[in-house]
């Protein structure tokens, strides 16, 4: 059903090609990695394995986590041979990227530092009773500092305590989209039921729900069912409740009736720590002095800490040299610059949107045709138009060597999808906000 519910309503498949071929069809069983799916008819059936199958094996793997082929069969074909074969279920994996966890984010590779340690705790708390500690249970702090880890911790402990508890993880981004989808699809009954019969709801960066009305008043009424119910919720913030401008008091009044913990930036031994714990996870072999270098000089924020990391490695593959402190500071040099206040380059641009779309940013740039890549690269050059005063031919150099008609094509595109669509808009509203950073 989920997989259905995902061919249905995030893939390019019309509405009506849906229902005409894809809406009856019926896994039957997994044979070693293929999932066999029911059919009706024959022509039917050579129809979708030419057009749909991809679509199908990628809505599987994101609901299973795992690929696999299938095969059609017509009902006759089951019935024949349906005597010989033993039962095996389908495997369905709640712990998995359907709901939207990253494995890695977990207590277990959360560093507790003096910078976290009450947001640490508190996490720790509501995941060890749900609705009993804390309620809601508000994290705010900058970013790049963990707050997204510390939520799927909470995420992954409460089902791993209990798999059948109903946890549901979102980006306020993603509530947003949704219910602007669910308005227009008049579907909001269903919207409801999804966010309001559960037992645990965490939404990510609620701050991009400031100012729009229509959001507010849903999450009010969310909020309300849940926390009436006696159901955990989680809520994380770039700032504290009092300081999200454009927030309807009612909002700001109840996230304040819970706990609100806040994360710092992490001083020089918890960054050391952060780099050591990583290197030993990944069996990366980091001298000392090179860890010791970048927690020295890269201080905001944890992802630029591991990203750093990242480039020393990828510099030291690259130039065919050791891992030293010299071969650090020649990798690093760019990133550790004096400070000055962070420009808007298509660079920058690049590697926000390749983030929010989870690609490699080397792919942005790079020929890649498949609409995943190729997508996220039109947002980039619209981006880059609106967002710095460079010309079209610089952002298309820029953008791997790209024609400026290229860059204008994008550019069109993407302002099109803007008018037709009103939860696309919210994603570029989002983006221009986390690369303006107002
Ligand atoms: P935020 O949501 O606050 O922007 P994230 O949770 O995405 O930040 O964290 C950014 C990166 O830093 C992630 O890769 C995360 O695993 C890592 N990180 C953040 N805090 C810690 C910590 N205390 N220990 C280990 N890794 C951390
Ligand atoms: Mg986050």
């Amino acid at each position: 059903d989920k997989i259905q519910a995902l061919l249905r309503d995030e893939s390019d498949i019309s509405k009506i090609s849906y229902k005409t071929f894809l809406e009856n069809l019926e896994p039957i069983r997994v044979q070693d990695n293929t999932i066999i799916i029911k059919t009706d008819d024959e022509i039917g059936r050579d129809y979708i394995e030419r057009k749909y199958s991809k679509s199908i094996i990628i809505a599987i793997r994101e609901i299973v986590g795992e690929i696999y082929n299938i095969k059609f069969m017509l009902p006759s074909e089951i019935a024949k041979e349906k005597k010989k074969v033993s039962n095996k279920k389908i495997p369905t994996n709640n712990n998995n990227e359907y709901n939207g966890l990253n494995s890695r984010y977990t207590f277990d590779t959360f560093v507790v530092g003096n910078n976290n340690k009450l947001a640490h705790a508190a996490a720790l708390a509501v995941a060890e009773s749900p609705a009993e500690a804390y309620n809601p249970l508000f994290i705010y702090g900058g970013v790049g500092l963990g707050k997204t880890h510390l939520m799927h911790s909470i995420a992954h402990f409460i089902l791993s305590e209990n798999s059948e508890s109903k946890v549901l993880y979102v980006s306020s981004e993603k509530f947003t989209n949704e219910l602007i989808k669910s308005i227009r699809d008049d579907k909001n009954e269903e919207f409801r039921q999804k966010y309001r019969n559960i037992d645990v709801l965490l939404v990510d960066d609620i701050q991009f729900i400031a100012g729009k009305e229509r959001t507010q008043e849903e999450f009010f009424h969310t909020f309300n069912t849940l926390y009436e119910a006696k159901k955990q919720i989680i809520i994380s913030s770039d700032r504290p409740p009092k300081e999200i401008e454009t927030l309807e008091e009612r909002l700001r009044s109840r996230f304040e009736w819970g706990l609100i913990a806040d994360i710092q930036p992490p001083d020089f031994e918890t960054r050391m720590a952060i780099l050591q714990k990583r290197a030993e996870m990944e069996h990366l072999n980091l001298p000392n002095d090179v860890i010791q270098y970048v927690a020295t000089n890269i201080k905001s924020n944890i992802r630029e800490l591991e990203g750093g990391i990242n480039k020393i490695i990828a510099y030291s593959t690259l130039v065919h040299k050791d891992l030293t402190k010299e071969l650090a500071e020649d990798a690093l040099k760019d990133l550790i610059t004096p400070e000055k206040d962070k420009e808007i380059t298509p660079q920058f641009i690049l590697e926000i949107v390749a983030e929010h779309y989870n690609i490699n940013p080397a792919d942005i740039v790079s020929k890649k045709r498949p609409r995943e890549i190729a997508y996220p690269r039109q947002i980039v050059m619209y981006l880059s138009r609106t967002l710095t005063d460079l010309s079209l031919p610089k952002i298309g150099q820029i953008l791997g060597k790209r024609d400026h008609t290229t860059i204008i094509h994008g550019y069109e595109k993407i302002s099109k999808d803007i008018q037709k669509d009103s939860a696309f808009k919210n994603t570029i509203e989002i983006l221009t906000k986390k690369i303006t950073g107002k």
